[in-house]
């Protein structure tokens, strides 16, 4: 295991340790400490196929189960068996195989039964599945996904989990605004470099550098221009990633405010460990709404990091 992590060090490149320093100063080395940890298990309980106590009650018989504070249907997992996802309340969609942080962004866009929700870049189907919970299986979810190969996971997930008041659609996220559809609530779980979920994947070292950060944010600042845009008045728009990158988070919402006065920055109110948003970074300074926005990174809570921020549409 010592071995594993040596080699593994190894792996972050010169720009990154700069970088990552800078965001992080002198947690700097508690952020890697807890990048290189095995992930916890953890499992949401999927309220349109078991109640919370049925699932409690079948998966103690296995494992110790501990509430995540941030969401009520969320446990983390302990035991020594490993196969979360062979258990016969699993196939029955009674729960998701979840990490915690990525419960986050659908509890922020808080949606309600019978509204017209999207879901802008939804596979493999973890929030798309927990907002038609929240929805009660009622109104109606767009599930948008950019990339065709993952499209069979997404509809797997659905029908595992019940969900049966969703359309998936396979189009770029930006071609919305073309179309004459309104939302009462947008989640935009862009896709990014996934600096808060090294420990899931070492990948993501790898493929870390600063070009593929600076396309990535162009990417995500198109996204929630037009997830605005396709917003009713007076509904919500979610923008979150799990990157921890000031480019494409703080700067993107930064840039996203600029000249806009319909668009007000909410805080999220929730019972999570969190960081200071950055309000500066590599000379430029941010909108001070960005402070509203939630930053979490792995040291925090023990989960992935992630960012997340609530727009209401004036
Ligand atoms: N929301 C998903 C979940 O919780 O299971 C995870 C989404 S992942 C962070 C980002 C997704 O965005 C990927 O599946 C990727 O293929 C998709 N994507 C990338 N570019 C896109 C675009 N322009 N429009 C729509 N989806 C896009």
């Amino acid at each position: 295991m010592e071995k594993d992590d040596e080699i593994n060090k190894e792996m972050i490149k010169k720009g990154f340790e700069e970088r990552y320093r800078k965001i992080f100063g002198p947690d700097y080395d508690l952020f890697l400490e807890y990048s290189f940890m095995f992930p916890r298990r953890a499992i949401r309980v999927n309220t349109l196929r078991g109640s919370i106590q049925e699932v409690k009650e079948e998966l103690c018989k296995i494992w110790k189960l501990e509430p995540i504070p941030w969401c009520k249907e969320g446990f983390w997992i302990e035991g020594e068996r490993r196969d979360i996802g062979n258990h016969l309340f699993h196939q029955l969609g009674k729960y998701y195989v979840q990490e915690p942080a990525s419960m986050i962004p659908a509890i922020a866009l808080g949606p309600q039964p019978d509204e017209f929700v999207i879901d802008m870049a939804a596979a493999p189907g973890s929030k798309t599945t927990q907002i038609a919970a929240m929805m009660k299986n009622r109104g109606c979810i767009i599930a948008n996904e950019i990339d065709t190969k993952r499209l069979k996971m997404l509809n797997s997930n659905l029908q595992r989990c019940f969900v049966m008041n969703t359309i998936i659609t396979n189009m770029n996220g930006i071609a919305f605004a073309n179309k004459k559809m309104r939302f009462d609530r947008v989640l935009i779980d862009a896709p990014c470099s996934g600096t808060g979920t090294i420990r899931k994947s070492f990948l993501t070292l790898r493929m870390w550098n600063e070009r593929m950060i600076e396309k990535l944010s162009r990417l995500q600042l198109r996204l929630l221009e037009n997830g605005f845009e396709i917003l009713k008045r007076g509904g919500v728009v979610v923008y979150s990633t799990c990157s921890l990158e000031p480019f494409e988070n703080e700067r993107v919402i930064s840039m996203f405010l600029k000249g806009r006065d319909d668009a007000i920055v909410e805080e999220i109110e929730m019972d999570v460990k969190r960081d200071r948003p950055i309000l500066e970074f590599e000379g430029e300074r941010y909108d001070n709404e960005v402070r509203k926005c939630l930053r979490i990174s792995p040291q925090r809570n023990n989960t992935d990091g992630f960012f997340v921020c609530r727009i209401k549409k004036k």
